[in-house]
């Protein structure tokens, strides 16, 4: 029985040669070969001879109407000629040095024609020519690499169609094909390669876009509905206590962060394995939800992890969580990749026989060494600086341990709806009462004297700042050798009044902690600093946060630069100094000064940079879609999701005879239901 899931080496003409260069483009199967669609399409629409200027480039279907000719000439030079008539018009083709092409013309066949049209002559220079194409006007061209050509691509995927259409199952339930008049899939894939006219692309690429979202939806709900399925520990603590410990805490929560609070330990407290994604813009106060949810683990006897993205982050956290767990059971160990034998030896020992129930740390915690006693909660802060894997690497340390993923990364709601839609989200949409808005200006190189002035005033009422360096294109090193000059600097021009620090990602984790600390026990009033500060540092006394050449940051950097100020009751401000050569550079500027609110400046970021790049990395675990673009097909993603909702949760639905094909299809991503 023929199967789209049949290698192509079962083709014609496939060896083993060609099916490892089809491996370079990610094709194994015939459904690969099948989907892997086309990046655009040369229009071949032809043009009228009546109107056609001399010299247009044109484009002729016609039919042959004599003997092709050829000539040589001069050094291995040829000339192909040959009548074709096209429409009431009979035309001269010429093909210069495409010997190989006679074979292609053949006597009262229709080919296409491209070329130069030369109207005195009547005759047209042949630059391409297409033979039996079935008056085809649009030609696909596919991604090709050095391995694998064009026309090899093209040959093959025909080859395929021809062999396989017959057992291409249409996977879309009938009844939304019909509420969104969408093609069959047998339909779909040929008018995607082989379409008669730009209509018949677009609307194949229509029902191509729709199919892809919503099979990549169905798969997450899929997953989520297994996760809820499969057991997890419960984390059965005692309210009261929980309670208690709430009401240490010397502020009062916000609604959202109550909110959050709830939706988190209600998961807890189920027989299933929580998978939720807590989002929360800078500033918004994430840690002490975590802080909360880690506590009930604790009560109930199980262990917790927070795993951060870098060692200061991870410092910062089992300092500020130490904190706020004096006086319980909590106990406190940092685990990071720069400590020495002893010492991690040690932690080890405390993580293994449960001594310590909190392990804060970097990606030291997904080594192998680390074993827990019982792990219950595992945490992951600014969750898109890992991937994917490291967040299962994580989970794996425990028996289905309740995972929480926490990121201020602003990608628009619905986008993340979409990226994480295995997971159950969370958002705090509300800044802690008494946050005034911070104020973003805009300074010209020229004007970075006033920065200077504006930064002694803040100083001069107790405020301390922060000063972050240009960034070079991506050398550490010399990144670190600005930083220093600006250090110097500064240094110069504040010192003995205030002290000025410095902080890059070449120093010691001993001495980055001790300048860390000592800005936050107000000994440095002024840190000077590389990105090495861009995510978590949190010092509510900070003010100012003053960045050079603030355009060569994009804006998800310099949202959450700026995030590192505003964080207490004091009004705030963040400097831009830059003169961006660019129109895109100017809009950043503008966008930071606009608006101080992650969401939209995450829109505009999408808008500027375009889904390409914000999504396509994959760090952030976000999918390359091979049709649809997340952005532009945004609706679509919505409805696709919506449906794919709907469809999943309707009982028996995978017992009926129509869904059997996208039962299999799931059966069959069964083993990477991950998308990475
Ligand atoms: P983020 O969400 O960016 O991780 P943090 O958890 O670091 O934010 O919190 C930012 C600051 O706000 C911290 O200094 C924290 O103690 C403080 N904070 C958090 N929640 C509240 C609240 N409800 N009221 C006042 N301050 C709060
Ligand atoms: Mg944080």
């Amino acid at each position: 029985m023929k199967s789209l899931q049949d290698p192509v080496s079962k083709l014609r003409g496939v060896g083993p040669k060609t099916v490892d260069n089809l491996k370079t483009l990610g094709i194994e199967t015939v459904e690969d070969l099948l989907t892997y669609f086309p990046a655009r399409y040369d229009d071949f629409a032809p043009t009228n001879l009546e109107t056609a200027r001399d010299k247009q480039k044109i484009t002729v279907h016609g039919t042959v109407v004599s003997e092709p000719m050829m000539s040589r000439f001069g050094y291995r030079r040829t000339r192909l000629a040959f009548r074709l008539m096209v429409g009431r018009h009979v035309v001269q083709a010429v093909y210069f040095n495409q010997p190989y092409l006679k074979s292609h013309v053949v006597l009262n066949h229709d080919v296409t024609v491209m070329g130069s049209w030369n109207a005195a002559r009547q005759e047209i220079q042949g630059t391409k020519l297409l033979s039996n194409n079935n008056q085809q006007e649009m030609g696909a061209i596919y991604p090709a690499n050095k391995n694998v050509h064009q026309a090899t691509i093209r040959k093959l995927i025909k080859i395929a169609y021809q062999n396989y259409s017959t057992v291409i199952a249409t996977l879309l339930p009938i009844n939304l094909r019909q509420r969104y008049q969408l093609l069959d899939r047998k339909t779909m894939i040929h008018d995607m390669h082989f379409p008669k006219d730009g209509q018949a692309a677009k609307a194949a690429r229509r029902t191509a876009a729709y199919e892809e979202f919503f099979l990549f939806q169905l798969r997450l709900q899929a997953i989520r509905r297994a996760h809820r399925q499969k057991d997890g520990n419960q984390i059965l603590y005692n309210n009261d206590e929980l309670r208690g410990f709430i009401k240490t805490i010397p502020f009062e929560l916000t609604a959202a962060q109550k909110r959050v609070v709830n939706e988190i330990c209600r998961d807890l407290r189920q027989p299933y394995q929580m998978n939720r994604l807590l989002q929360g813009d800078v500033g918004s106060g994430k840690t002490i939800v975590a802080a909360i949810a880690i506590y009930a683990t604790i009560i109930d006897g199980y262990q917790a992890a927070l795993m951060a993205p870098t060692e200061i982050l991870a410092a910062q956290h089992a300092q500020k969580l130490a904190g706020v767990f004096d006086g319980t059971h909590v106990n406190v160990g940092l685990l990071t990749g720069s400590m020495n034998t002893k010492q991690k030896r040690e932690m080890l020992n405390g993580i293994k026989n449960g001594t310590i129930n909190l392990v804060v740390g970097t990606h030291a915690l997904i080594q192998d060494q680390v074993e827990f006693a019982n792990l219950g909660l595992a945490i992951i802060d600014e969750q898109h600086r890992f991937g994917v894997h490291q967040r299962e690497q994580l989970r794996m340390k425990g028996e289905q341990p309740d995972i929480l993923a926490m990121t201020a990364t602003p990608i628009p709601r619905t986008l993340a709806i979409t990226s994480y839609g295995e997971m159950d989200i969370s958002v705090i949409d509300e800044l802690p009462a008494g946050r005034q808005p911070i104020k973003t200006t805009w300074l010209k190189e020229n004007q970075s004297s006033e920065a200077l002035k504006f930064l002694k005033a803040q100083l001069a009422t107790g405020a301390q700042v922060y000063v972050v360096s240009p960034l070079i294109e991506q050398s550490e090193a010399l990144d670190v050798q600005n930083a220093t000059d600006l250090y110097q600097e500064f240094a110069e021009y504040f010192e003995p009044d205030y002290k000025v620090g410095l902080l890059h990602g070449r120093m010691d984790n001993d001495q980055k902690e001790q300048v860390m600390q000592d800005f936050k026990d107000n000994k440095i009033q002024v840190m000077v600093a590389t990105t090495v500060i861009e995510v978590g540092v949190d010092n509510p006394n900070a003010t100012v946060m003053l960045i050079y050449d603030a355009d060569r940051f994009g804006l998800a950097q310099l949202h959450q630069l700026r995030g590192r100020v505003g964080r207490g009751q004091r009004q705030s401000y963040c400097l831009l100094i830059a003169d961006p050569k660019s129109e895109e550079g100017k809009k950043r500027m503008q966008t930071m000064v606009e608006t101080t609110d992650g969401f939209v400046v995450a829109q505009r970021d999408l808008e500027l940079r375009g889904s390409g790049d914000v999504l396509g990395s994959k760090q952030s675990g976000i999918p390359d879609f091979k049709v649809g673009d997340p952005v532009a097909d945004l609706k679509i993603i919505q409805i696709a999701r919506s449906d794919a909702g709907t469809l999943i949760n309707t009982p028996n639905w995978d017992q009926k005879d129509e869904n059997q094909p996208l039962v299999y299809y799931l059966k069959r991503h069964e083993l990477t239901t991950h998308f990475d």
